[in-house]
């Protein structure tokens, strides 16, 4: 779902393969504030200087992209966990 202000995770679908190597949209996450988990592909991804991606449920921010240079700087603080889907 997406609106004026934000798109969905799958919008970083290209960079979290980047990082991790493989497909994460359909990982799952646990949301370090309420505790709800949902697939990476499912949170909601504001766009600025970087890529904000926040709890659908919460609106906790869970992961933060930043550009550094040539490379990507991926900070998971507002994440109890991401595991990816066999
Ligand atoms: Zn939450």
């Amino acid at each position: 779902m997406t609106d004026a202000t934000h798109v969905d995770g799958n919008a970083l679908g290209g960079l979290l393969i980047e990082v991790f190597g493989r497909e994460m949209t359909d990982a799952h996450g646990c949301c370090a504030s309420c505790g709800t988990v949902n697939q990476l592909g499912a949170m909601r991804v504001y766009r600025s200087a970087g890529d904000v991606m926040r709890c659908p449920t919460c609106g906790n921010v869970t992961i933060v992209t930043v550009a550094i240079q040539e490379h990507t700087r991926v900070y998971p603080a507002g994440v109890r966990w991401i595991e990816p889907v066999a």
